[in-house]
Parts: C-alpha cells; structure tokens; sequence
C-alpha cells in the first residue's frame, strides 16, 4: 500500500538534512553563479522578488535544511534584508548568512520618528523624504534586522535642535 507522499513547494529541491551553501538570488542579480561554494554542495533557489511566496518557499527549505548550511543571498537590498529577517527567524545566525547586495538597488529605510517604511535608491549616508512625515532622512549604516530596513533619522536634528 502506498501512501501519496506530501506535495512539496514548487521550486525548492533542497532535500531534506542539506547541509551545503543555499544560494537564493533574486531577479536583478546575475552572479550568484560565480560565487565560489568552496567545494561544499550547493543549491540555487531563484525567485523575482522577495514578496510572500518565494519568501514562505525560502523558510520551508531552510526549515529543513540541516544546522550548519550557508546561505548567500543575491539581490536588490530590499529583497535580501527581507530574505535575511526570514533566515534569522530559521535560526540562522548571522555569521552563516552572506548578503552580497545589488546597491543600485532598493533598500528600505524606517523612519525612526513614524516608523514608516520608505522605499529609496538612494545610497546610505545620503537623505531621503519620509513617506510617512515628511521628515528628511538620513539613511543610517545601521540595518535592523528585525525591520528588515535601514534605520532613518531627522537629518538635520542636530542644526534644528
Ligand atoms: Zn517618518
């Protein structure tokens, strides 16, 4: 008697007690192909975007994977700052997980006085207007994890003071 086995998610064909580096790009990326695994196994998951589905696909074949895989993760840093807060949910931490960043990409600043969340090319360091308050950011080199966001502060809060 054979017993269906269970469906699996599309696309993730990292079997079960992986332990290897999982390599996740998303569309604007290119070059994961060059990243060097250093001999270990590997699996490539690609996805368009980091939007809920390929993101619950990422967490159900990280979920299981085997303590002790790698996981690079190629795209767009609004895309992989979201794939990351989803591998530290796994319980990865932070030392296993390599971002390699399309900087010309979107990133997510959080404003720290509305705590909305704005969308912005620009690069960190320099300032954006807050979606939320209409504060000028400045797009701190502090990424939360937990916001899956850079941090943003009143730009000119020193001079307005
Ligand atoms: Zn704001």
């Amino acid at each position: 008697m054979r017993i269906a086995s269970l469906p699996q998610p599309a696309g993730t064909g990292c079997e079960s007690g992986f332990r290897g580096v999982v390599c996740v790009s998303f569309d604007s990326a290119d070059d994961t192909a060059d990243h060097d695994a250093g001999g270990r196994p590997r699996h490539d998951l690609r996805f368009t975007s980091a939007n809920p589905e390929s993101l619950s696909e990422l967490r159900s074949a990280l979920l299981r994977s085997s303590v002790g895989i790698r996981l690079v993760l190629t795209g767009s840093p609004v895309d992989i700052h979201a794939a990351a807060a989803v591998a530290a949910e796994c319980g990865l931490a932070e030392e296993e997980v390599t971002l390699v960043s399309d900087e010309s990409g979107l990133r997510v600043v959080f404003c720290a006085h509305c705590r909305t969340r704005t969308e912005t090319v620009e690069p960190i360091g320099s300032e954006v207007e807050c979606q939320g308050c209409a504060t000028d950011l400045e797009i701190a080199n502090h990424f939360s994890r937990r916001q899956a966001a850079y941090l943003g502060f009143a730009a000119n809060a020193e001079e307005a003071a």
